[in-house]
């Protein structure tokens, strides 16, 4: 583990970072931004086009959507922390690979250990899949798990000797694809990030 280093030190890690082969398509990985000190985290999935050129999470047209949604529930951005499961763009923005989730699952880790958050909001499939109701280090691979079904239920991720209180929403590009679930996803944030 990597419990000792500063948070400077660990994004520095992450830029050097070649443990996948993410590295070889990204322009700049996506550490995370917002409040150290939250007791809200936001996982989606991966930087997309715009995240990657920025370096920042979320600031494409998801990142419209998820703008919009927490400007409504007036939640502001900067007082939470919003991150990725992985810290590279896959080409195309395809879904990470089991094997890339695995080799950069240690830095959203560490990220959790050192915010300590009371919540984390899992936005989309790939973070669901992956930390709702889930044990790491694994036992075996985690199984996709339907949002629908375990939206507004807590779960529990647990990592090493913590355990992190999780709940499930939508991807804010699942909102593009269906806007009917707009509204959805606005009341689960809203329920998420007000208690
Ligand atoms: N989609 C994600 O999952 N994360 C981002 O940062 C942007 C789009
Ligand atoms: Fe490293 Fe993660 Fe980027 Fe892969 S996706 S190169 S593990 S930072």
């Amino acid at each position: 583990m990597m419990s000792f280093i500063s948070y400077d030190e660990f994004i520095k890690q992450i830029e050097n970072c070649k443990k996948c082969e993410l590295y070889l398509s990204r322009t700049k990985p996506v550490v995370g931004e917002g409040n150290l000190n939250s007791k809200f985290v936001l996982i989606g999935e991966a930087p997309g086009k715009n995240e990657d050129i920025y370096g920042r999470p979320f600031v494409g047209r998801a990142g419209k959507v998820l703008n919009r949604a927490l400007d409504e529930i007036k939640v502001d951005r900067i007082n939470v922390y919003i991150t990725n499961v992985v810290k590279c763009r896959p080409p195309k923005n395809r879904k990470p690979k089991t094997n890339e989730v695995l080799s950069c699952l240690h830095y959203l880790i560490f990220q959790l250990m050192y915010i300590n958050p009371l919540k984390i909001v899992l936005l989309g499939s790939t973070a669901v899949k992956y930390l709702y109701d889930e044990s790491f280090p694994y036992k075996k691979i985690p199984k996709e798990k339907k949002i629908s079904e375990i939206r507004g239920k807590l779960g529990n991720f647990k990592a090493y000797d913590r355990t992190f209180q999780t709940y499930a929403t939508y991807h804010p590009a699942m909102i593009l694809r269906n806007p009917r679930l707009y509204e959805v996803f606005k009341e689960d944030l809203d329920m998420y990030l007000k208690s």
